[in-house]
C-alpha cells in the first residue's frame, strides 16, 4: 500500500508566523507517525501579493524549522490552465455562472453571512440572461465565476460525508453542509481560480490522503467535499487543529501583524525550542531524510 500523503500549503503573501510553524510541524509529526510523506505546495494564486522574495524567505524559514521539502514544489500560479479546465467542466454542466457584482453591491444586498462571516451572496447574477452575461464578458467587464449551489446540490443529491482523524488516529464522520456557503466563488475577478477550486484539484492531483490544517478552514471543508463530488475527485481525511492565539486572544495572522518567525530567529530562538514547547517529538523529518525519497 502506498504511504499516506500529507501537505503543508501556505500562501506566500507574507512571512511565516508561529501559526504556520505549528501547522507545518504538526503535519510533519503526523507524517512521521503514520510513515507518510509530507509535501509542500505554494498557494500563490494571488500573484500580486505572493512575491518571489517572500517565497524564498518562506523556504528558508521551513528549512530552519527542519522541514526540507521535496522538490519540485508545486506553485499554483503555474497551473492556472488546470483550474480553468476544471471550471469549464462545471460550466459545461450548467453548475457555474458569471458574477459581475462588486463587494459593495453584495454587502448592500446580502441579508445573511457565510461561515467566514462574509456577506452571503444574494444570487443577483444567477438570473442574468445568458446573452446579457456573454455580452458583458465580451465587453471585457470584470467577472467572477460562482457555483450555483442549488444546481450543484441537485447534481450530488446524496449525503456527502467528511472523514476526520484525530491525534490517536481515530476516524469520525460528519455530513457536509455546503449550502451554508451559498453560491461560492470558484474563479475570482482577479485570478482564474479561487482557493476552494485550486485546493481540491491539487489535493487530488498530488495524491493527498490526509489534510492537516487550522480550524479556521473546517467549515470550508463542506464546500471542498461538494466540489470533490462534482469533479469526481477522491476525498482526503481531515484534521483541523486548534489555532495559536496571540496575547489578546486573536488568531495569529499576517493581517494582525503577528510576529514573523524571522523575528524569533533573530532573537536566537531555535527550532528545537519551538518543537519542545509544542510537544513535538525532537526527531524531525530533517534528521531522517531517507523518509523523503519514497
Ligand atoms: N493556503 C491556505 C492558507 O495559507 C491553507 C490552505 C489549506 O491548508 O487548505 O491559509
Amino acid at each position: 500500500m502506498s504511504p499516506p500523503v500529507f501537505r503543508f500549503a501556505p500562501s506566500p503573501n507574507g512571512r511565516l508566523h508561529l501559526g504556520h510553524a505549528y501547522s507545518a510541524l504538526l503535519n510533519a509529526a503526523f507524517a512521521d507517525r503514520m510513515q507518510g510523506r509530507l509535501i509542500l505546495r505554494l498557494e500563490d494564486i494571488d500573484i500580486t501579493r505572493c512575491r518571489p522574495e517572500l517565497i524564498a524567505a518562506m523556504l528558508d524559514d521551513l528549512r530552519w524549522l527542519g522541514l526540507p521539502f521535496e522538490e519540485p514544489v508545486r506553485r499554483q500560479s503555474a497551473h492556472f490552465a488546470e483550474y480553468a479546465a476544471a471550471l469549464d467542466r462545471l460550466r459545461a454542466r450548467g453548475l457555474v455562472y458569471p458574477c459581475f457584482c462588486s463587494r459593495r453591491e453584495i454587502a448592500a444586498a446580502s441579508h445573511a453571512r457565510d461561515p467566514d462571516g462574509a456577506p452571503l451572496y444574494p444570487g443577483t447574477c444567477r438570473s442574468l440572461a445568458a446573452a446579457e452575461a456573454e455580452a458583458r464578458i465580451a465587453a471585457g467587464e470584470p467577472h467572477a465565476w460562482r457555483l450555483d449551489m442549488g444546481q450543484a446540490r441537485a447534481a450530488c443529491p446524496g449525503p456527502l460525508v467528511i472523514e476526520s482523524f484525530d491525534e490517536a488516529g481515530a476516524v469520525t464522520q460528519r455530513l457536509a453542509a455546503p449550502e451554508r456557503w451559498g453560491d461560492a466563488v470558484l474563479a475570482r475577478k482577479d485570478a482564474p481560480t479561487s482557493y476552494h477550486l485550486a485546493v481540491v484539484h491539487d489535493d487530488a492531483l498530488q495524491g493527498v490522503t490526509h489534510v492537516v490544517r487550522g480550524r479556521d478552514l473546517d467549515a470550508a471543508t463542506d464546500l471542498h467535499r461538494l466540489l470533490q463530488a462534482l469533479l469526481g475527485l477522491p476525498a482526503p481525511r481531515y484534521h483541523h487543529h486548534a489555532l495559536l492565539v496571540d496575547a489578546e486572544g486573536g488568531k495569529l495572522a499576517k493581517s494582525r501583524g503577528s510576529e514573523p518567525l524571522a523575528a524569533l530567529r533573530a532573537r536566537g530562538v531555535t527550532a528545537a525550542e519551538l518543537r519542545a514547547q509544542w510537544g513535538f517529538a525532537a526527531e524531525a523529518h530533517a534528521e531522517r531524510p531517507e523518509k523523503r525519497s519514497r
